[in-house]
């Protein structure tokens, strides 16, 4: 499918997925030709990239964390620690520092240098993370890019903007929607999303 139209939060027009797909191809047959990777290599890390690392990684922490005040403490004293303890970490997520969002502050996470993101949680960064646009918008105008996505933490929430490195990657916890007392962990995971552990939204508000 062809995108349309430039993007809502960076005002840039994306390439086409056909275009990106033959330079992807291109990389891949140069680094194979050049004996620089093994063309099973490059299978294994894509079906790890699809099928293992993602969002519903960084959600199972956040249900875990509001069913489990414990959990919760380690998961805010030591993310990568805490997430280690239920099987989740690996490479670009070695340092995570987890924000809680509460009634009065909201956090936001960027990386204003490039596309720093905690990988074993969220999987890889949406291309929006990576435009000048979102890097630099997210600092000058949070709640522009905010409303952008739908969303309004209110006048009289702080919203504090954290920017993530190499070193040091952020991720945000949710708070807990209303309505979902008594909710298993995994219906509890259903309602947290990619946008909602990046401090974009808030996660879901079942009705
Ligand atoms: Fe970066």
């Amino acid at each position: 499918m062809t995108t349309q139209g430039p993007h809502p939060v960076s005002g840039t027009f994306p390439r086409s997925d056909e275009e990106i797909a033959a330079r992807v191809k291109a990389m891949e047959s140069i680094l194979v030709e050049k004996d620089l990777i093994a063309s099973d290599a490059i299978d294994y890390m894509s079906s790890v990239f699809e099928n293992e690392l993602g969002p519903h990684l960084g959600a199972k922490a956040t249900a875990r964390a509001w069913v489990d005040p414990e959990f919760k403490l380690f998961l805010l004293a030591d993310a990568t620690a805490a997430c280690r303890e239920i099987d989740i970490g690996g490479i670009q997520g070695e340092e995570m520092i987890v924000l809680e969002n509460t009634e009065d502050v909201h956090n936001v996470v960027v990386c204003t240098l490039c596309s720093c993101y905690p990988w074993p949680v969220l999987g890889l960064p949406p291309n929006w993370y990576k435009y000048p646009a979102y890097r630099s918008r997210a600092v000058r105008d949070p709640r522009g890019v905010m409303a952008e996505f739908g969303f309004d933490p209110g006048d009289d929430v702080e919203v504090k903007v954290w920017d993530s490195s190499a070193e040091l990657r952020y991720w945000v916890l949710p708070r807990r929607p209303e309505g979902t007392e008594g909710w298993s962990e995994e219906e509890l995971a259903a309602l947290v999303t990619r946008d909602s552990l990046l401090g974009l939204t808030d996660a879901i508000t079942p009705e």
